[in-house]
């Protein structure tokens, strides 16, 4: 399959990192045509498997030295050690680097060398999804950007790199990194993963408090929440309202904003604010230095909470929740 530009047609990528994004990366670009080798660490869990997967791999450094493009797709927390120990070596003069999140490069974490091309191209979705949809011949939205533009070249490659993971086939959009990065945080902090989780707590408790049976007050506020939120996904909140009766709509209406209230919304621009001045960054960095000594603790605490003891003995009962491959939608959140 051609790409719609040939900017990479003979270029070598590296793709460091054969996780969500990494394995769904490298495989859409080989079947795009690409040149594709592997950067991994020789032992790892991921060297086998990708080997397995027809690839050639090679060490981070090794997989460095000669491509044209590297695409830096590990988790965000050892990029900087990969950085300086594997690329800034090894990376050609005039070659590109790659991010998939804006984070290590917009919050100072990697300063990349100034002789390289800085961009980035992001999926709106997990790997599992851009692989899947790439290979039924459609492909899943992309943002793109360019940081650092040495050779003239740099929004060629980067759009180049989307349409060879599929996302030129669906939609390409304009950002920066420092939009990238921002929104991406706040979106998973406020609303996604931070918010949606409280939420769901919150209303668990509220039932179960008042004396409701904790079964009843996980399909309530838990279970159901998917048929919502897959709602929303196919039709938005207009599709919503169309579906759901007369009295939950007004029940909406009247009690989501006496929730969901201005004093919410005050803190998440507080939230925002944090993100945007680097507080969340500096913290979060700290704690990961630190061997994430509360992260382990938050992690418990949400593992131990009273709706995961029920869910877990309901899920149980509903044979379609066991089935064995897990599905796009429930992978991780990055
Ligand atoms: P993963 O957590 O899935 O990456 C794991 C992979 O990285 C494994 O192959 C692992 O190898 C490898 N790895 C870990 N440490 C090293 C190292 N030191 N050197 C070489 N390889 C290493 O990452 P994601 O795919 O989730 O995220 C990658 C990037 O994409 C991040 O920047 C993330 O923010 C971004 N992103 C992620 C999305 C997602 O849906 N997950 C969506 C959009 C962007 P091994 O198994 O051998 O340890
Ligand atoms: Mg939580
Ligand atoms: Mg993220």
């Amino acid at each position: 399959m051609s790409t719609t530009n040939d900017t990479l047609a003979k270029a070598r990528i590296a793709v460091l990192g054969y996780g969500s994004q990494g394995r769904a990366h490298a495989l859409n670009l080989r079947d795009s045509g690409l040149d594709v080798v592997v950067g991994l660490r020789k032992g790892g869990p991921s060297w086998e498997k990708a080997r397995a997967e027809g690839f050639n791999v090679a060490e981070p450094a090794e997989a460095v030295k000669g491509a044209d493009l590297v695409a830096v797709l590990t988790p965000d927390m050892v990029q900087p050690a990969l950085y300086r120990d594997a690329i800034a070596p090894n990376i050609k003069p005039g070659a590109a680097l790659l991010f998939a999140h804006g984070f290590n490069v917009h919050f100072g974490q990697i300063g990349p060398r100034q002789d390289v091309d800085v961009i980035l191209v992001a999926p709106k979705g997990p790997g599992a999804l851009v692989r899947r949809e790439y290979e039924i011949g459609r492909g899943v939205p992309c943002i793109w950007a360019v940081h650092q533009d040495v050779s003239g070249q740099a929004e060629a490659k980067a759009k180049a790199y989307a349409d060879g993971i599929g996302g030129g086939r669906a939609l390409l959009i304009k950002t920066d990194f420092k939009e990238e990065t921002e929104t991406d945080l706040f979106g998973e902090q406020a609303v996604l993963c931070g918010g949606a989780s409280s939420l769901v707590q919150a209303g668990f408790e509220t039932l179960v408090e008042a004396g409701y049976q904790p079964e009843i007050a996980y399909y309530e506020v838990l279970h159901e929440l998917k048929l919502i939120v897959d709602l929303f996904y196919e039709g938005g909140i207009t599709r919503m309202l169309e579906f759901v009766s007369e009295t939950a709509q007004y029940g909406d209406y009247v009690s989501g904003p006496r929730v969901i209230d201005a004093g919410v919304k005050a803190r998440m621009k507080e939230v925002l604010k944090d993100i945007q001045d680097g507080t969340f960054a500096k913290n979060w960095i700290a704690e990961y230095q630190a061997g994430l000594p509360n992260y382990k603790q938050y992690k418990q605490a949400d593992l131990e909470h009273p709706v995961e003891q029920v869910g877990k003995r309901l899920r149980a009962r509903m044979p379609w929740l066991q089935a064995a491959a897990p599905q796009p939608s429930a992978e991780p959140l990055k």
